[in-house]
């Protein structure tokens, strides 16, 4: 007997389960299977075989549900390692890596016995039953409940089954997505017959039908119909007129629902390297073509270079390298829809080799996807943080552009995992190459370049290409013809806001960016204004009394939306009508705190008339494309200024743009987190890297109350390092990452005061859990309310772990329901 170790779809199940092979079943590693689970049948991925039980007692599998690996090794491997470092159950992390759709439901049906032994006498009810299974075959449980009631198709079932005269039978439910199928057509006889038949058609007049036959006769292969009545203008009569002569066929050919079909794509080649990126893919070029070995596995490189410095481009040397050895690579992207320019970019270097996966495309979409992913048929795949579990054989590089990005943290369900080391993981499961690149690494890899054990890489100046067309380019005659010149950062102004207030200036705008907007729209110049919000006024406070109106389920403050006049509540979408007078004293005299998109532009209107405007925020942007719409028109200058909050930081390329304003830096910098100042100037940076990136230089303006503040001091200097020696010195200083490891574990419950108990009984568990395991190096930080106290209707407590390995405490400890553990937070807020 054989024996398997199931990773079973069940909530909550942290080990496998040992279960028996019957003897006609042929089983692998990675294999999808049935097995029976308590008093069900739930699906499982085989995660090892072996001669021997590793249970006294065990069950049989039941069946396959795949009869090849669904997952390879190294993805069985790394979904352990995820689910052991993070404290996940196993098939959570099993589940990132599964095909769209995968999970689904056995359903139980009834069919008749046969042959039907003599009948006994039966109910007008039972015969109906009967009559009705022998005509449709099967019939399941469901249907009958709908027909009978619950309690009477249980009953006669019972009865039939009592009786020998139908027996239960078990069935995969209906799946969600399948292959798309289109009509396609060729020519169904042969040369002769056809030529015949034209001259024949020719003389009855039918032109249509003649023009039909030769454009097919011209054809190598079938070709879809819609193609066809493209070309020819021809209705579906005339082909099937055709068809029904058997002169044409027409067959249902399954297709691939390709995501990028939408983009009109120009095949380019790669241009020569500037001289910065020339000493960087030197040290690159042998590392990923494997002449030389590093010492780390895998071999990490930090590429760091300001927005525009060419990263993008060595990624897609490195991509080209690891093909031309045979591998493949994957590229992760913060968010794919605010970065159709790198899809694009990719796309048109490595054309139809490129497969994407995220949530944005259909479910059939991703289901294509995933399988010609499998079968091997992208040079790279480019998606979240997601795509990183992409069935990509032959893994030879992964590549992480804005490694800095929150986005690669999945927080919001188990496993809470950083895209950015399970990569690593994956990487050296692969004995494949990482290449993370930002313009501002976050605090903890570049902390690791210092260490040596990444390999750190700069670029250093902007790169703005010579187009063609570029005025400069041509203006500058250039003989020896340079594919591209450097642009200078742009020049950052911080604006002190107390002084505007004392000079009476009361607008969002201070003098000097006001004046600057001026400038740049009389030059027909574009205009970025950054704001780290939405809505129109961030929450309205009585006058009188102070009472702010706040989301009844979340405890957080309602934003105001003007054009609807609702206060909605961002984190679980509660809306109320604005009410007109305050529920504590009545009055009628509210103020509007807070700055929203909506409101910046009602500024922008009343100082330009006219100006052309276009907001970007997620208020805005919810339906698919809109983004690349919105992009897109900005970029071919449908708009003089365009508004928004953090979307607009990310990852565009808009040589139009020479200024961009921010209206308050101060938002965030303020949290009670220790990442506050990195978050922000990350911000900063990327807004500021916005402007000026065509061939005429840009102009900067933040905006803040907290002029002297060391985090905007250097993101007005675009000084990195020296943000970073500061913001080390901090950590160190309070033991903070990256000197020590933090998890973060939240209780929520729907009382107060049991939350709170809750999470100090946890503290009493965890404390003594030390003292008897003589462990010193963690300490706790807490409990406390967290910083959102309460969250759709639960209060909420936090309590921090800190230490070396401070999930060491945890495995000897049971958590109640209403637990989350967060292992290596992106945020403590
Ligand atoms: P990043 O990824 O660092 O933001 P990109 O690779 O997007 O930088 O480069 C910025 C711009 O410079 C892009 O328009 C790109 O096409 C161009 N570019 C990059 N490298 C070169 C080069 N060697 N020659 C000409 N143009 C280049
Ligand atoms: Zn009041
Ligand atoms: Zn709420």
């Amino acid at each position: 007997m054989r024996y398997a170790e199931v990773a079973v779809n069940f909530p909550g199940s942290r080990s496998t389960f040992c279960y028996a092979i019957p003897s006609q079943l042929n089983v692998s590693v990675g294999q999808a299977v049935w097995v029976p689970f308590g008093s069900r049948i739930v699906q499982g991925i085989v995660i090892e075989l072996s001669g021997q039980p590793s249970v006294k007692e065990t069950r049989e599998i039941f069946n396959i549900i795949t009869t090849y690996p669904l997952l390879s090794t190294a993805q069985i491997e790394l979904a352990q390692w995820i689910s052991q470092y993070y404290l996940s159950p196993l098939f959570d992390a099993i589940s990132l890596m599964l095909p769209p759709a995968f999970e689904r439901k056995l359903v139980a049906y009834f069919k008749l016995v046969t042959p039907q032994e003599s009948l006994p006498s039966l109910t007008p009810e039972q015969t109906q039953v009967l009559g009705l299974i022998e005509e449709k075959g099967k019939v399941s449980l469901r249907e009958l409940e709908k027909k009978l009631g619950v309690r009477k198709a249980n009953q006669i079932i019972g009865q039939l089954l009592g009786h020998h005269l139908i027996m239960k039978d078990q069935e995969l439910e209906k799946a969600k997505v399948r292959a798309k199928t289109v009509p396609y057509v060729r020519l169904a006889a042969g040369e002769a017959e056809i030529q015949n038949e034209i001259a024949r058609l020719k003389k009855t007049g039918a032109y249509k039908q003649v023009a039909l036959l030769e454009f097919l006769s011209k054809q190598a292969q079938s070709i879809p119909v819609n193609e066809v009545r493209k070309h020819l203008d021809c209705s579906y009569q005339v082909i099937r007129a055709l068809e029904s002569r058997h002169l044409l066929s027409i067959e249902l050919t399954s297709i691939r629902r390709d995501p990028l079909s939408h983009l009109e794509l120009k095949p380019a080649s790669p241009p020569p390297l500037t001289p910065s990126q020339r000493s960087v893919w030197e040290s690159l070029r042998c590392v990923v073509s494997g002449e030389v070995r590093p010492s780390q596995s895998p071999p990490v490189f930090l590429l760091f270079g300001v927005t525009g410095s060419g990263k993008t481009e060595v990624y897609l040397r490195a991509l080209d390298r690891v093909v031309a050895m045979g591998k493949r690579g994957i590229c992760l992207v913060p968010e794919i829809a605010l970065t159709p320019q790198t899809v694009e970019r990719f796309a048109s270097r490595f054309p139809g080799k490129v497969g994407i996966l995220h949530s944005g495309l259909s479910l059939g979409e991703q289901f294509d996807e995933w399988q010609w992913i499998k079968e091997g048929n992208c040079d790279v795949v480019i998606g979240p943080r997601s795509a990183l579990f992409a069935p990509q054989p032959d893994l030879g590089l992964i590549i992480i552009d804005e490694e800095h990005e929150w986005t690669y943290k999945q927080e919001d369900k188990s496993p809470r995992y950083h895209a950015r080391d399970v990569a690593i993981k994956l990487a050296q499961l692969n004995d494949a190459v990482v290449i993370l690149g930002s313009a501002t690494p976050d605090i903890d890899s570049f902390h690791k370049a210092q260490l040596g054990k990444y390999h750190l890489l700069g670029l250093n100046e902007r790169v703005i290409p010579y187009a063609p067309c570029s005025e400069e380019g041509a203006a500058k005659g250039v003989a020896s013809q340079p594919s591209f010149g450097y642009s200078p950062l742009p020049r950052v102004t911080i604006v002190d806001s107390r002084e505007e207030l004392k000079a009476g200036n009361t607008c969002l705008f201070s003098r000097s960016l006001l004046a600057a907007m001026k400038r740049a729209l009389a030059r027909g110049e574009q205009i970025i204004l950054f704001l780290n919000r939405r809505g129109t006024a961030t929450f309205i406070q009585c006058r009188d009394c102070g009472f702010v109106f706040r989301c009844p389920r979340c405890s957080v403050a309602l934003t105001y939306h003007s054009v609807e006049k609702k206060l909605t509540c961002h984190r679980c979408h509660y809306a109320v009508p604005a009410s007109r007078a305050c529920p504590q004293c009545s009055s009628n005299y509210f103020k509007f705190l807070g700055i929203g998109t909506q409101k910046v532009a009602d500024e922008v209107k009343r100082f330009f008339p006219g100006v052309r405007l276009l907001r970007w925020d997620r208020d805005v942007t919810t339906k698919k494309h809109a983004h690349e719409k919105l992009l897109t028109s900005f970029r071919e200058h449908k708009a003089d200024i365009l508004i928004g909050t953090q979307m607009i930081a990310k990852g565009l390329d808009l040589p139009l743009v020479t200024l961009a304003g921010i209206i308050s830096a101060d938002t965030g910098l303020n949290l009670p987190d220790y990442r506050a100042g990195e978050r922000t100037f990350q911000l900063l940076c990327q807004v500021a890297g916005r402007a000026g990136r065509g061939p005429k230089a840009g102009e900067v303006f933040i905006q803040t109350y907290s002029p002297e503040n060391y985090v905007i001091q250097a993101a007005a200097k675009h000084d990195y390092v020296g943000f970073y020696n500061q913001e080390i010195e901090y950590r160190r200083l309070f033991n903070y990452p990256p000197f020590s490891h933090f998890v973060r574990m939240v209780y929520t419950h729907t009382n107060e005061e049991l939350c709170r108990r809750g999470a100090e009984r946890i503290v009493s568990v965890v404390l003594s859990e030390k003292e008897s395991r003589g462990i010193t190096d963690v300490s706790l930080i807490g409990p406390t309310p967290a910083f959102v106290s309460r969250l759709r209707g639960r209060y909420r407590w936090q309590l921090i772990l800190r230490g070396h390995a401070p999930t060491q405490v945890l495995p000897g400890i049971t958590l109640p329901p209403g637990w989350t553990v967060d292992v290596d937070p992106v945020g403590i807020v």
